[in-house]
């Protein structure tokens, strides 16, 4: 599924992000860039040692915010990986840190001057953050950015499964209504 957002395009496939094409994917990193499971495991395994040997210089990422690597033997050129937020109730924070995890991961995709870049949905797994209101937060945020910048041209969300794919699609729809 496909939208314009004035110049740049949104997309939602179902997939699986270590094997997309776009300059940059985004991991859903821990804090210390330790590695994992799910997504963030998954990048590593495809990209190869190069990427966690920067994640050790780097050596660690507050909640919110993004930090770039090299994309090792994967398609992408760059893995950005921010940290989302763990779901605890969402009194904690929690939309304010998802919604900037997407913004910061953005605007460091301008600064490299990337046009192209994948995201999964973070914190929607081991982070457990409800996936409704996830899906909203990481639309609205990236919907936002695109109105309000020109550089980035082709923003995709690769979602692993159908339910998550059928998800966003349903928040995008309803995101759209209200434009
Ligand atoms: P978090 O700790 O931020 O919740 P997870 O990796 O547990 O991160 O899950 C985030 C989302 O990424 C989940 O919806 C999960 O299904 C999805 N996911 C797992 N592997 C992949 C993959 N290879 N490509 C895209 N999405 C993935």
């Amino acid at each position: 599924m496909d939208t314009k957002i004035d110049n740049s395009t949104l997309s939602l496939i179902q997939g699986d992000i270590t094997q997309q094409d776009t300059e940059a994917i985004v991991n859903a990193a821990n804090a210390r860039l330790a590695g994992g499971g799910g997504v963030d495991g998954a990048i590593h395994a495809a990209g190869g040692p190069s990427i966690m040997a920067e994640c050790r210089k780097i050596g660690g990422c507050p909640t919110g915010q993004a930090v770039i690597t090299v994309g090792g033997s994967l398609k992408a050129r760059y893995v950005i990986h921010t940290v989302g937020p763990v779901y605890q109730g969402g009194m904690n924070g929690e939309a304010a840190l998802l919604k900037s995890a997407y913004l910061e991961s953005l605007r460091l995709a301008s600064a490299r001057g990337l046009k192209s870049l994948a995201f999964p949905a973070i914190s929607s797994g081991v982070y457990a953050y409800p996936p409704n209101q996830s899906a909203r937060i990481a639309l609205k945020t990236v919907m936002d950015y695109l109105r309000e910048h020109k550089d980035i041209e082709l923003v995709r969300f690769v979602l692993f499964n159908q339910s998550m794919y059928d998800i966003f699609a349903e928040e995008l729809r309803k995101l759209r209504g209200n434009l």
